[in-house]
């Protein structure tokens, strides 16, 4: 089990690692393949050694190796970050075959909500890998675990959730983007394979989380009132709560009245 956990963190830190690459060119409109990512002060190309996770900006005590620019820290908290929201996974629901449609998910939304805070858009490109990798996993959990019942939930509850954000939109887009309703169809697909329960409280917890964090900025003056905020951000966290305690909550709903 330890070894399995390693392996997971290793390889969030390694995709975390691309993430930051996504992070940065998904917006941009750049391809994610090519070139290999450079110095962004002397543009000369991060060979291999340099390009380990965490390792390397700590080897290079946080500076280019050719221009001695420094390097922002953003980088390596990305890297852990993703490894921490893999291994909280793993934990949570491990080693089932459902576990490659978490990661990639629980991957792709931190890449969305990264871009939603800093551009205050979420690329439909993006939020259209999500779905499809998302689903592919959830089919292939279906299949090797012969049950067909999940996934019909799964697609159901992504197809509603997309359904009422694409209600919203039309009554006021204002109050709602439609980058906001493609990503509630992948929410409610990752969500709708666990049950209806953690569906509710991932769409609850997204927007208690909104209104506490954006009330907060607006009080602070941070944020002005009429300053539109990054839902998908919210959005984003409230399923990963949901993903990593719904269960535990649900329960405690379940056997309230007679503890
Ligand atoms: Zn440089």
């Amino acid at each position: 089990m330890a070894w399995a956990l390693g392996y997971v963190a290793v390889m969030g830190l390694l995709v975390g690692s691309f993430l930051n690459v996504v992070v940065y060119r998904v917006p941009r409109g750049l391809s994610v393949v090519r070139p290999r990512s450079a110095c962004p002060q002397c543009a000369t190309p991060i060979s291999g050694r340099d390009n380990i996770p965490v390792l390397s900006w700590l080897l290079l005590r946080a500076r280019c190796r050719h221009c001695h620019h420094p390097i922002s820290a953003r980088y390596p908290l990305v890297e852990v970050a993703n490894a921490v929201f893999w291994v909280i996974g793993a934990l949570r629901i491990g080693f089932h075959p459902v576990l490659g449609a978490v990661l990639v998910s629980t991957s792709i939304l931190f890449a969305l909500a990264l871009i939603d805070a800093e551009t205050m858009t979420l690329p439909r490109t993006l939020v259209y890998w999500g779905v499809g990798l998302s689903a592919l996993g959830l089919v292939v959990a279906s299949l090797y675990s012969r049950e067909i019942h999940p996934l019909v939930l799964a697609l159901v509850s992504g197809a509603g959730w997309f359904l009422v954000f694409f209600l919203i939109n039309f009554a006021s887009p204002r109050a709602l983007g439609f980058g906001d309703v493609r990503l509630g169809g992948l929410l409610g697909l990752i969500l709708g394979w666990w049950g209806l329960g953690e569906v509710l409280v991932g769409f609850f917890a997204s927007n208690v989380l909104g209104v506490l964090v954006g009330g907060t900025l607006i009080l602070t003056k941070r944020r002005r009132r009429d300053q539109p905020i990054p839902y998908g951000v919210y959005l984003a966290s409230g399923t990963l709560f949901a993903l990593w305690f719904a269960p535990a909550l649900l329960s405690h709903w379940h056997h309230w009245p007679q503890s």
